[in-house]
């Protein structure tokens, strides 16, 4: 018997193969299906799908054998993979001097016959092989060579995506983790801010309280600029806050009332917005977190109320019907200034507004946060609008949460 050579690449070819994370795999449908089609086209009993490790050859799939692995220095293919690009084959093992004492040959499985097709990677490693083995010498003709060497190929793309999909999981929970990280540093960040923040605006108060006499027009207006910003600056950082406590918080549900919390709601814009008429109809119970669900109502109703026409009294309108996926629709409609169309996707973006803070004050994080809510229950948001006329959001809410 003749041991294998072991190939000059062997360090590099071993790396390479271990990047496959394919030995000690479980058997897989997708490389079993092609060791039938190898066995059934060559008509051999036996066919491998096989991965040359460092002392032994393991079986990623395998027609007619039970074991899993077995000695490099026995193995067939760890010869194959030394001629990486040819098929190789031995019609009689009886005549050929490298294998008329394996093992295999004067055992169990009694190989006769073998041939292997190399799986050469992209980088021309060579790995194992696909083969087909047969206690009777035999020889493949032509159009059986042309197919298991085809065959192989289809192997070696397998391998390549099972690589291509590893890496890809990979650097997806890469990215996770970067954005779990960047979150928790906002958040972080934001709360630190909040203390200054705190103590720039009591001095600014006793600033205004104790020496606006000596602060000339010019002084107090920047004064009131600066007054204005912090509390801008205050409740920007509230509610990116609640932004990223979402981002924290898992999905709690409980049976929410709608048109209990809609009049809740109401009531509490109706103690600021007198004029302000708040219809709803049809409202169901539904399964939700109610916390969240009452801040997507407050920033919906909200807005309507804020975006109103100076001309007329506000009027919104709550409705709710399921849609044919069984899912509910809800849809807040209001009679105000209107949303310009270029804007009506972006304002569900963080900081996106379509309107300027001198006559509209607010800070943008609203919308960014009903949808945040909406899409971590798998609903979405959406908005129809006209200049002038009014706008109506709609968001669906799944039944079964
Ligand atoms: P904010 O109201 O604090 O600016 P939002 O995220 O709640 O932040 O809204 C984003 C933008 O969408 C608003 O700045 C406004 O331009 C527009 N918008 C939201 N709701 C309405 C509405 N009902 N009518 C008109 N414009 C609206």
């Amino acid at each position: 018997m003749e041991k294998p050579k072991i190939p000059d690449n062997e360090k590099q070819r071993l790396a390479a193969l271990k990047t496959y994370d394919i030995l000690d795999s479980l058997p897989e449908k997708d490389y079993d299906d092609l060791t039938l089609i190898a066995a059934e086209i060559c008509d051999a009993p036996i066919a491998l799908i096989t991965l040359i490790d460092e002392n032994r050859q393991f079986f990623k799939s395998r027609i007619g054998v039970d074991i899993e692995d077995t000695p490099r220095e026995y193995s067939f293919c760890s010869h194959a993979i030394n001629l990486p690009d040819q098929l190789m084959q031995v019609e009689d093992t009886s005549m050929d001097q490298r294998f008329v004492d394996n093992p295999y040959v004067i055992g169990e499985p009694k190989i006769t016959f073998y041939a292997g097709v190399p799986l050469v990677n992209p980088e021309g490693y060579a790995f194992g092989t696909l083969c087909v083995l047969d206690s009777k010498a035999k020889r493949l003709n032509e159009r059986q060579e042309r197919a298991l060497k085809s065959l192989a190929n289809q192997v070696m793309h397998l391998l390549e995506l099972r690589k291509k999909n590893k890496e890809l999981e990979l650097s997806r929970k890469k990215v996770d983790a970067y954005a779990r990280e960047t979150e928790e540093f906002v958040y972080a960040a934001s709360h630190d801010l909040k203390e200054p923040l705190r103590m720039i605006r009591s001095f600014l108060k006793l600033l205004k309280k104790k020496h606006s006499q000596q602060l000339n027009e010019e002084g107090s207006k920047y004064l009131s600029y600066a007054s204005d910003g912090v509390k801008r600056m205050q409740m920007m950082i509230a509610d990116m806050l609640e932004y990223y406590r979402l981002n924290m918080n898992e999905l709690t549900a409980e049976k929410v009332d709608i048109s209990k919390l809609v009049d809740e709601v109401s009531a509490f814009y109706k103690r600021e917005h007198q004029d302000a008429e708040i219809k709803h109809s049809g409202l169901p119970a539904i399964n939700a977190s109610g916390k969240d669900l009452r801040m997507v109502f407050e920033n919906l109703i909200g807005n309507a109320i804020k975006y109103r026409k100076a001309e007329n009294h506000p009027v919104i309108t709550v409705r709710a019907e399921a849609n044919t996926g069984g899912d509910w629709v809800f849809s807040i409609a209001d009679n105000g200034v209107g949303i310009p169309e270029d804007h009506l996707e972006r304002i569900f973006g963080l900081f996106q507004r379509a309107h300027s803070g001198k006559q509209y004050p607010g800070t943008g994080i609203g919308l960014a946060i009903c949808k945040k809510i909406i899409e971590k229950a798998g609903g979405k948001i959406w908005v129809e609008s006209k200049l002038d006329a009014g706008s109506t959001f709609f968001f669906t809410w799944p039944e079964n949460v």
